[in-house]
């Protein structure tokens, strides 16, 4: 079977590789749908400590069981499911006490474990013990599936962040998650909604998800000026930076009301680090806070949005690209042409 191997940092080439075997307490999954995710890019271009070539990455994933092991009884072949990617170990202090994404080791598909890109990939004893794997109903197609896993990231950011109904927020940076945070504030009851992004085109993108948000590009408009003048002074409840810049952080802090969430949703990459005045936190009585993944919990919650339309699945997908494709696939998700690019095996 064929399988994209990231061979070394810069290099992922499609091989053929020996079929997978199916271990007693394992499932075999034909991989349908595996959108590529801006962390995939990041790996490709600078690697990971989690992730050893050669490795297969991938994994926001969507697919059909067709192999089970013998002691496996509640999945069985024809099953469609969609995997999250954090795997909690289920044993350390963390896990045991309900806080997955806080795990010690931190398993992921895609990362420790072999991920979606190739046709088909193993579900080891530890993914299905402990890991976000989330039957999908009929009427909910693979690629839309597949993006369950950065929902379930967005999810998890929001409920951590304490949103609820009535508060305000600023989304800053519109690309998939940013959207995808869009239709879920108005789940979650958001009163006003501001969403900043730098690029206009983007921000065009972007518009159709939420019509009535305030939406402000950077290249015309002050977003911590233009948050503040429309609240009065006081500024939003709740700040997630999608966008994982100094700028995004900074921005975040001026624009947060007092007692409000700061939500540094985006991690820093290859960026100076952030410095920050303490006193804005401390005058402001603020919470600036992180969130990172998902639990298999946020998952399931992702899977049901996408099959009742909350987040409508079909809306972030841009362009599809088989397995050999790869190379075109990630070049197409770096242009930033789209919103979600999805890489499809059966091509
Ligand atoms: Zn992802
Ligand atoms: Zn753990």
């Amino acid at each position: 079977m064929k399988a994209a191997i990231l061979e070394q940092i810069g290099d992922i080439t499609v091989k053929t590789i020996s079929e997978p075997v199916c271990g007693n307490n394992e499932v075999i999954l034909k991989v349908e749908s595996c959108a590529v995710c801006g962390s995939d890019i990041r790996i490709f271009h600078y690697g990971n400590e989690r992730v050893k070539p050669p490795a297969i990455m991938g994994h926001e994933i969507s697919g059909t069981i067709i192999e089970t092991g013998k002691n496996i009884s509640h999945l069985k072949p024809g099953d469609r499911v969609a995997l999250g990617a954090d795997v909690p170990c289920g044993t350390c202090y963390w896990c045991s006490n309900g806080m997955g994404t806080n795990c010690s080791i931190n398993y992921a598909i895609g990362y420790q474990f072999a991920g979606g890109f190739q046709e088909k990939m193993v579900l080891n004893e530890t993914i299905l013990k402990y890991g976000p794997v989330t039957r999908i109903p009929d009427k909910l197609g693979f690629d839309e599936a597949s993006i369950a896993e950065p929902l379930a990231c967005a999810i998890n950011g929001l409920e951590l962040a304490q949103m609820s109904i009535g508060k305000s927020i600023c989304i800053i940076g519109l690309g998939p998650i940013g959207c995808m945070m869009l239709e879920l504030s108005r789940a979650y009851g958001a009163s006003k909604v501001f969403a900043v992004q730098r690029s206009k085109k983007r921000l065009e993108m972007a518009r159709t998800f939420r019509e009535d948000a305030r939406f402000i590009s950077t290249e015309e408009e002050n977003p911590v000026q233009v948050v503040l003048e429309e609240t009065g002074g006081e500024g939003v409840d709740l700040v997630i930076t999608t966008a994982g810049t100094v700028k995004a952080h900074e921005d975040a802090l001026g624009m947060v009301r007092h007692r409000g969430y700061v939500n540094l949703f985006g991690g820093l990459k290859n960026q100076p680090k952030l410095c920050i005045d303490s006193n804005i936190i401390h005058y402001k009585e603020c919470f600036v806070m992180g969130s990172h993944g998902s639990l298999p919990r946020h998952h399931k919650i992702a899977v049901d949005m996408l099959a009742n339309g909350t987040v409508r699945g079909e809306k972030y997908i841009s362009k599809r690209f088989g397995l050999s494709e790869i190379k075109e696939a990630f070049d197409y998700h770096e242009s930033r042409c789209g919103l979600k690019t999805i890489v499809k095996p059966g091509l």
